[in-house]
């Protein structure tokens, strides 16, 4: 996992340095807190207070700044969750399309799908509709399987 982080690290710097930005230290500390809460679908504000603990002279406007341009970047993507935040989590390279999520209304927790399952249902819209789909977005929301319990 470790090498797996630095390999991560030193693409993001030379996507920084391509674009003429530096990998400051602040930059750094928060690049190293979203890698290190993958799937955690943090908001701007829950990652200030992250990396505020290991980097205590760090801002909200810098962390808001450094976001930004991270997103900008197509480094990390905004998720809207319908809970009034804006969330980010990083484009996984490895990924055709974003993968989906499943929200539960009782406890909040987005837990992310697997797979996507829905290329037969592409299919039949593109034939019935003879309508060329690029991409579709979905969101699942229910109960967990604790709050279901
Ligand atoms: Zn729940
Ligand atoms: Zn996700
Ligand atoms: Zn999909």
């Amino acid at each position: 996992m470790a090498d797996t982080s630095y390999d991560q690290i030193d693409k993001l710097k030379n996507i920084l340095k391509e674009k003429g930005y530096k990998l400051t230290p602040q930059r750094r500390a928060i690049v190293d807190m979203i890698l290190k809460n993958q799937g955690n679908h943090l908001t701007t504000e829950e990652l200030y207070n992250l990396v505020k603990k290991e980097c205590p002279e760090i801002g909200l406007a810098t962390v808001y700044r450094t976001v930004l341009l991270l997103e900008e970047m197509g480094i990390i993507t905004k998720l809207d969750l319908n809970d009034g935040c804006s969330r980010y989590e990083l484009v996984n390279e490895d990924e055709s399309h974003h993968h989906h999520h499943l929200i539960c209304t009782n406890c909040g927790k987005v837990i992310e799908v697997e797979g996507d399952l829905l290329e037969s249902l592409e299919n039949n819209i593109e034939f019935k509709y003879r309508f060329q789909i690029k991409d579709h977005s979905l969101k699942f929301y229910g109960l967990c399987s604790e709050c279901s319990e």
